[in-house]
Order: C-alpha cells, then structure tokens, then sequence
C-alpha cells in the first residue's frame, strides 16, 4: 500500500494526460487538459515535481510560481487563477525524473518516481502530474513509450494504435504509472482482464499468474462483491518491490520468480483490490486493510487447506515472540509496518479480531457484513467504526466493548488451564475445570473455546465459555470418561501464547531483549572470527558477546545463542531437549533419525532452558557464516534447521513436538493417541468444497 490520503474534498479533478517517455535522458514531456468540478475555486493552488516548468496555452489563465518544498521528493507549487466560467485549463511541462530506487529492509526497494532506460515507476507523490491537494482524480492517459515498452496504470486499457493508454473514471486517490521493456500476456476473466507482464518471454510463468490470477479474482468477487477495476495485472517491475496498486502488482524479478508467490503475497495484494483500494482506510481510527486482507488472503487460504489453526498459531507467535510486553501499542494505533513488532499488532492481531468477530457473528452474518461495508464505502474512505456499524447492523447487536477491548486496549489476555478433574457420577462422569485469565491487569469479555475427548466418539465434544471474569469455573456431566481437556485447541482467542503451548524456535531469540553470544574458544581463530561476524549481525545494543572460557555459567536473565561444534556449553542443548528427538555426541548430531557431521553439515538448534530461549549453531566452514547470518532469520518459525554445503542450501527444517502445554491436561491414562480436532469448513465454501481438500 502506498498512499496514506488525506481526507479528500468534493468531486474528483479529471486528468486528461498525453505523455512522452524518452528513458534514456529520464525526461517527460506532459500534456495534461484539467477538468475541474464546479467546487474548485477560480484561485487554486497546484504542486508539480521541482524543475518541470509548466506552461498553459489556455487564453485567460494566470500561472503564478508560488515555492519550492524540499522535503521528500522536492516540488514547486503554483497559483492557477481561470478567468470567469471556465473550468478546464491544459498545463504543458517536461523535465527529468530521476530518483534511483534505494534498498530498504529484506532487501526491498522503493522510490517514489524513476524514469531510466531499465523502466519507469511514477508514483503520485512524485507529482509527476500536477496535484490539487489531496483531491481525488479520474483520468485518461495515453502513454508514447520506446516501441518494445509497455507502460501499465490503473483502469482499463484504451486499445489504441501506438502506444499505451488507461482510463478510470471511478475516484482514485493518485494516478500511478509504471512500465519498461515487457513482455504482455493477456486473458478475459468472467470478473476482469488478467494480466501479467514480464521482462522476458516467459509463457509458462505467465501462465502461472493468469491462471492465478483468474481463480483469486473469481472466487474473492463471488466472497466479497464485484471486484472494482477492469483489470488486475502481475508486472514485473526494474526493482525489488512487492507494491500493491489499484488494479496491478508491481513484484521484483526475484520475488515474482518465487514459486510460492501466487498463492501467498499476491492473492494478498489482489485482496487489497477489495481493502485499500477498493475501500480506501480512513488512517485517523487506525489501519484495518492489512488485518482484513491477513485475515481474507493468507488465512483463509491456509484454512482452505485445513491449515488454519496453524496459521492462527503462526499469528500469535509472531506476537508473542516480537511485541515485547511492556511496549505493546493498541491496535488503533497501527498505521503501517516498520518492522516485526508493527507487523505483529497490524496484520497479526488485526487478522485476529476479525477471525474473533467472525467467531461471534457466524460465517453467514460475518459474510454479510463485509459485503455490506464493501459496497456502501467502495472508492470512499472508511474506518474501524464504519466496520463496526456495519456489522451492528447486519446482526442486530451492540459490538462496543468487542471493538474498544481489542482497538483501544494494548496488551493481549493469557490464559490457563488451572485444574481439572473427572469424576464418577452416576452413570457418568462430572467434569470440573477452571481456566483463568492471567495477564498483568484486568480482563477481557472473551468466547473461550474448550475441547473434551472421552473414551467413546472420534470427535472431541466441543464448547464455548463465555468469560466476562478472571476465571470461569466449567461443569459439565459427560456419559464418557474424559481423556483430556484442551482450552482455545484451535488457536481462535487472540491472547499472548505461554512459550510452552509452542515448540521452540528461533523467533523467540531474534525477539528477546537481551541475549548473550557465547563464542568457541577452542574453535580455529578463523572460524571464531566469522562466529563474532555473525553475532554482531544479529546482536542489537543490549546484548553481549564472549568466549565461553570466560563464562562458569550461562546466564539466566536472557537468551543465548551457543556459537560453534566445539562449543563448551552445548552439553546444555542435549538437556534441555531431553524429549525431543535430539542427540548430541562428539562427532554427529541427531535429529528425527537422521545424522549430520560438523565437516558437512551446518546445524542451527532452538530449545529453552527454562522460561528462556537457547539456540546452538554450528557452522561447517567459515566461509557459510554470512549466508547462515542472512538466511536463519528466515526460519523464525523452526526449531531446528540444517544446511549443507557453501553457499549453504537447505537439508530439513522442522519442530519439536508440544508436550507441556498449560492449557492441556491429561485426565486419564490412555493407551492411544486421541484423535486430532475435525477442521471446520472454510469461510465461504460450500458443503462440496470443504470435502475436497485443495
Ligand atoms: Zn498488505
């Protein structure tokens, strides 16, 4: 998402816009004809990229420059004065717009205007064209570009004989162009034209993107509502980006060459066709696009897999292991993502609320609502109380304390199973249990969901409590004996995750707030460089590094990154994983049965030791250590990873299995596993879906 609008005032300015790209010089030649509405005053002002110079050859109108701005992208503004009656005026202008992409975190690049002989890339706040304020536009743009160009931008295409054109005539909040050497592949789609363009001649990777492309747009316009724009294109771009922009992606070679793209970042940014920009979001109440296109893009595919109680858990690992507890922010606070701790409150507990309304209201109703806020707030901006009134209205009840506890409130409740117990009563069993709420102050009204498996029945019995306290007392009578009792099994109440319920990963280290590297050394002085290369990457201000010689014991009151095969301490990672399927000795490691040497292998091991997280890495060579410092980030998630080789390439990744959860209990010996909770049906399947697995 690129454009934080302000409120916009009145009807949309209309832009008819003639360009004239010349790559090589980075120059612009612009004709455009302006259309005013009739609350435009006579005196208006207008800003244009510094240097472009405009001229009018409309007879009667006065061109004033008023000053330049130097912050951000540097630009002029200027007093138009129309003589009396007209309401349209032509500006003409050229210059160069040179602003090389520059690299941000992951390696991503932006920049807000570039014209070079690899493409062009104009956002609106380039003011490449000139700008009224924060006013909405309709346009039509026609594009004279090199001949093997292809220029895209919002809309539908013109089909003319030479060169590119667009036109939209439904409210945008900016025009965006972008294009370069590409290659066009095209298909009509019941809901819109699919595109994609590339850089080379790529047949089967476009065909992989409109045949996504196709589906996505089906199936979300069928969920949600008509999808707003004529078309939505995958466009490689010059750059490495990932930009979701009304009706086109722009993805970097490298991204959109990744083989699982289709089916996670773009069906997310296609969503925000619907949420964004679509409905544009009202910034002022909070940022609820990235929650909602979370929720209905990469959730709700996870759940179309059966996977959706994973990703919930993903979600709140995330939020676990990155907002730290004494600087968590409310949800109506986020605006954007500068990092994992806004990711967390933005996307993960934005996802969350809606999964908890969606909870609350029932699949149908839930549905309902967002089609309703879709189409009364389409090309409008809108906030989380329009989202609210809108689904008071569709369920006829009061949703106050469910939005203000999860918006206003930083913080997420905790829970506990306290005790439970099963005992004979008549012909069955009474069953008491207590769950409480645990964190720091107060709590929160919350539908807690409680699984009970018993002796007969494949399914567990499954309920809701409704908690408006600190602790819930549940009694149920039951014609079974209970096996076991299992609270929010499915990961349905956004709540900070005692580390137990999770398996030990990496995450928990990159988030902590202070650790400890602990060098080798005995290892080679070669290989202990590179160990300390690693650790002041990874190491932030509060942390430490040193030799384990210099250490009796580790530390308590942090996590600990053990460094090295010959480390002194990494007995201690065999005891902590004690029942995981993890063996150490002096020449191999173990791990799921397999064996991995230090001369070959690059092993990277998460554990705890006590409430505190412990990893181990080990390196087969120095020369692996930067690429191991730049991809085990990527494995927040795992417990374990292995690689092999330089440059190192992944051999297994995986988890250690959850034994000690505090919100399960075990109340009867057993001989077999119990059997694993029935997935529900995804949000808007039909009965015939939800037994066909995709
Ligand atoms: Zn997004």
């Amino acid at each position: 998402m690129m454009v934080a609008g302000s409120a916009p005032a009145g009807e949309p300015v209309h832009h008819d816009l003639r360009v004239t790209l010349h790559p090589d010089a980075g120059r612009i030649e612009v004709e455009d004809r302006l259309d005013l509405p009739a609350d435009v005053p006579r005196e208006l002002e207008l800003s244009l990229h510094a240097g472009f110079e405009p001229a009018t050859p409309t007879p009667g109108v006065e061109l004033e420059r008023r000053g330049t701005h130097h912050r951000g992208v540097p630009s002029t503004r200027y007093r138009v004065t129309l003589p009396g009656g007209r309401r349209a005026f032509t500006l003409r202008y050229s210059g160069r717009i040179v602003n090389p992409p520059v690299t941000g975190p992951r390696g991503r690049q932006s920049t807000p205007g570039h014209l070079s002989s690899e493409g062009v890339y104009l956002d609106p706040g380039s003011r490449w064209y000139p700008r009224l304020g924060a006013r909405n536009v309709t346009f039509t743009l026609r594009v004279s570009r090199p001949p093997d160009w292809r220029t895209i931008s919002q809309g539908a295409a013109l089909g003319q004989a030479e060169g590119d054109g667009w036109r939209e005539d439904r409210p945008q909040r900016g025009i965006y162009l972008a294009g370069g050497p590409l290659h066009a592949y095209e298909r009509a789609t019941p809901a819109a034209h699919a595109a994609a363009y590339l850089r080379a001649p790529e047949p089967e990777l476009a065909e992989r993107y409109l045949e996504a492309t196709a589906r996505h747009l089906t199936f979300y316009s069928r969920l949600i509502g008509d999808y707003p724009y004529a078309k939505f294109a995958a466009v490689e771009n010059f750059f490495e980006s990932g930009f979701g922009l009304p009706s086109f992606t722009l993805l970097g070679p490298r991204v959109i060459r990744l083989p699982f793209i289709v089916e996670t970042s773009y069906p997310h940014e296609l969503v925000h066709s619907w949420w964004g920009n679509g409905v544009w979001i009202d910034y002022d109440s909070g940022n609820w696009g990235e929650g909602l296109t979370t929720y209905l893009a990469d959730h709700l595919l996870a759940e179309r897999r059966a996977e959706g109680a994973a990703f919930r858990r993903q979600l709140l690992r995330k939020y676990a292991d990155y907002v730290d507890e004494h600087r968590e922010v409310p949800l109506a606070r986020f605006r954007a993502r500068h990092g994992e701790a806004s990711q967390a409150i933005g996307y993960s507990k934005g996802a969350m609320l809606f999964h908890m309304l969606r909870r609350r209201l029932g699949d149908e109703t839930f549905l309902e609502g967002l089609r309703r806020f879709y189409e009364a707030h389409r090309f409008r901006r809108a906030g989380f109380d329009d989202l609210q009134q809108t689904f008071e209205a569709v369920s006829g009840r009061a949703l106050g304390t469910f939005f203000d506890q999860w918006l206003q409130r930083p913080g997420a409740p905790r829970l506990e199973l306290v005790r439970a117990r099963a005992q004979r009563a008549g012909a069955g069993y009474r069953l008491r249990a207590v769950v409480r709420q645990r964190q720091r102050r107060g709590h929160y009204e919350i539908r807690v969901p409680v699984a009970v498996w018993t002796e007969d029945g494949d399914a567990p019995i499954e309920a809701t409590l409704e908690m408006s306290d600190n602790r819930h007392l549940l009694e149920r009578t039951l014609a079974a004996r209970p096996l076991r009792i299992a609270v929010d099994p499915r990961f349905d109440v956004f709540r900070r995750l005692d580390p137990r319920e999770l398996p030990p990963a990496f995450g928990a280290l990159y988030g902590a707030r202070r650790a400890v590297f602990v060098l080798p050394g005995a290892a080679p002085a070669s290989v202990r460089a590179a160990y300390r290369e690693l650790a002041e990457a990874w190491a932030s201000d509060d942390d430490r590094i040193v030799t384990d010689a210099t250490l009796e014991t580790l530390p308590d009151d942090r996590a600990v990154w053990l460094l090295g095969w010959d480390n002194r301490f990494r007995g201690q990672l065999a005891r902590s994983l004690e029942t995981a399927p993890f063996a150490l000795d002096a020449e191999s490691v173990r791990i799921d049965g397999a064996r991995y040497t230090p001369d070959a292998h690059t092993v990277a091991v998460s554990a705890r030791r006590g409430r505190r997280p412990l990893a181990w890495v080990a390196v087969a060579s120095a020369q692996a250590v930067p690429a191991v410092a730049r991809k085990l980030p990527h494995y927040d998630g795992e417990s374990y990873v292995v690689f092999r080789g330089a440059p190192p390439r992944r051999v297994t990744r995986g988890r250690w299995p959850v034994t000690d959860s505090p919100l399960v209990i075990e109340l009867a010996p057993r001989e077999r596993a119990v059997p694993a909770l029935p997935p529900r049906r995804a949000l808007g399947a039909t009965t015939s879906d939800a037994t066909r697995a995709r």
